[in-house]
């Protein structure tokens, strides 16, 4: 797909980007690796430093940044706010503590001498990032490696090239040095000709299946240390006792936040079916009340999807979950405007072979299921391909983090709306993907776990036995 900014809001084609050329593609490479050489030596407190510059830079344009954000990809202007501002609070937060999380770790072991892991870059990261949120999928990468002294290619989605390009050029404008972050429009193919450099040293990828499988399996053939955030179908659980006023304030929002295209959305009610009928009742009060309209006036609460080819592709799959016996409780109706409308839409009575039990829906569709006891709940929330986050509510916590314990998923929250912020790992099991973003697990990602071992002088007394080589001339082979 050709990279452009096409309103969704009106189907105005804003801005057309033409395809990075293969000699922009060379360039990036060399520069990333030439930039590379220099962080090396480079104080970790000097990219701090630029770091939070670059938080500084985001707020100042954080006006900007937001509107085009809602521009490209259509979401209500105060989440493209609210997502400048906590891409600002990333940049900061690695600024404060990444040089910590890069400590040199002491080992505790019985060979001769000091034995440390130092943690250092390992080269040029290639990036590929979806369109969902367009600055925050791109800051989960970049504070971390930035930090590191890992430098960036970006491919952004082909639908968000506005929102990528602003964001690389504050990245420049608060100091970092050319080639920190290369923002290119890369076609697939040159993609994989960036993973077979032997310059490009890991690869990261927030998306699909489909995006993951196939840029996962170029990384796999050059071996190249990737990390997958896929897609997820996440439960929401409610037990028997949970305060139900709690549970409706946060599943409505937990399902059409970002009009619900977000791989954490909660994608399964799972009902205990003592309140189960007031869950469906109030999830569908909720739901009717939402406003669409214009993303950037500050009436709307329902904003457009964010391409025409993602609202026919949910239609599809509402379709086919209906074909296959599913229930419409509420929605489904067409939305009189010219933009990509999706109604908000509850389904029921999904059963096993239906399609929509195991696919993801990338909008805002909730499917609600009853279930009969905990046990149940556990199970059916475990029995699905995808395991990225989920939500548990409960009336007593503690028992809810029991619950939690036994759901398998990377994340899950107790009583409350998940949340991301630069401190808690990001990241699924499953079909959901691979490896960690943000945190120090997510610093880590692409470092090199250097192990250095300094003695004053050899001993070869404490040396596991066959480890050691016979000297030929004290000890002949027999
Ligand atoms: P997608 O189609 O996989 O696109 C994601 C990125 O991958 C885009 O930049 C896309 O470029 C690129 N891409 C796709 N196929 C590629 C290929 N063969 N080679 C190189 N690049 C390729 O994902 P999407 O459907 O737009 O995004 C929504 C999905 O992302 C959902 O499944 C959602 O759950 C998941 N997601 C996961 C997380 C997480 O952290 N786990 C966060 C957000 C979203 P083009 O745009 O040019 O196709």
């Amino acid at each position: 797909m050709a990279y452009a900014t096409i309103n969704p809001y009106n189907n105005e084609v804003v801005k057309e980007y033409p395809y990075a050329t293969d000699e922009e593609l060379r360039e990036a490479l060399t520069v990333g690796h030439d930039l590379y050489k220099t962080m090396r030596h480079q104080p970790v407190a000097e990219r701090a430093k630029i770091l939070h510059n670059v938080a500084a830079k985001l707020r100042e344009h954080a006006a900007e940044l937001a509107r085009a954000c809602t521009i490209d990809m259509g979401k209500l202007l105060r989440e493209s706010e609210g997502e400048v501002e906590l891409c600002a609070m990333i940049a900061d937060w690695f600024a404060d503590h990444g040089e910590e999380i890069l400590t040199p770790e002491v080992l505790d072991t019985i060979a001769t001498g000091h034995a440390q892991i130092r943690h250092s870059a390992t080269g040029v990261v290639m990036m590929v990032e979806p369109w969902n949120f367009p600055y925050y999928q791109i800051m989960r990468v970049f504070a971390p490696n930035y930090i590191v002294g890992n430098p960036m290619i970006l491919k952004h989605a082909a639908n968000t090239p506005t929102s990528a390009q602003m964001f690389a050029d504050v990245v420049l404008e608060a100091g970092a040095p050319k080639g920190a972050l290369t923002n290119l429009f890369l076609s697939y193919d040159q993609v994989t000709e960036a993973i077979e450099d032997p310059r490009v040293q890991g690869v990261a990828l927030t998306g699909s299946e489909r995006g993951g499988t196939a840029v996962a399996q170029a990384a796999g053939k050059n071996l190249k240390k990737n990390t997958m955030e896929l897609g997820g179908m996440d439960p929401f659980i409610v037990l028997d006792d949970a305060n139900m006023d709690d549970v409706i304030d946060i599943a409505w929002r937990a399902r059409l936040y970002n009009t619900g295209q977000v791989c954490t959305s909660s994608k399964r009610f799972i009902v205990l079916d003592n309140v189960y009928d007031e869950f469906v009742e109030a999830l569908k009060e909720k739901f009717s009340k939402v406003v669409p309209g214009d993303p950037l006036d500050p009436n709307t609460s329902l904003a457009p999807m964010n391409t025409k080819r993602a609202k026919e592709k949910l239609q599809k799959q509402l379709d086919d979950a209906i074909a296959a016996g599913a229930n419409v409780v509420y929605g489904n109706e067409p939305i009189d405007l010219p933009g990509q409308f999706f109604m908000p839409t509850i389904l029921t009575d999904i059963d096993r072979n239906n399609p929509a039990y195991a696919q993801e829906m990338f909008g805002p569709v909730a499917a609600v299921y009853k279930v009969h006891s905990e046990a149940e709940a556990i199970q059916l929330a475990n029995d699905n391909p995808y395991g990225l986050g989920g939500i548990v509510f409960a009336g007593d916590p503690d028992h809810g983090t029991e619950v939690a314990a036994q759901i398998e998923t990377g994340m899950v929250f107790v009583n409350n709306f998940m949340v991301t912020l630069p401190e808690l790992p990001f990241g699924g099991v499953k079909l959901s993907g691979y490896g960690r973003e943000m945190s120090h697990i997510g610093e880590m990602a692409f470092t090199n776990e250097q192990l250095i071992v300094t003695a004053d002088k050899p001993n070869l007394d404490n040396v596991a036995g066959g480890l050691v080589a016979t000297d030929p001339v004290t000890e002949p082979v027999k």
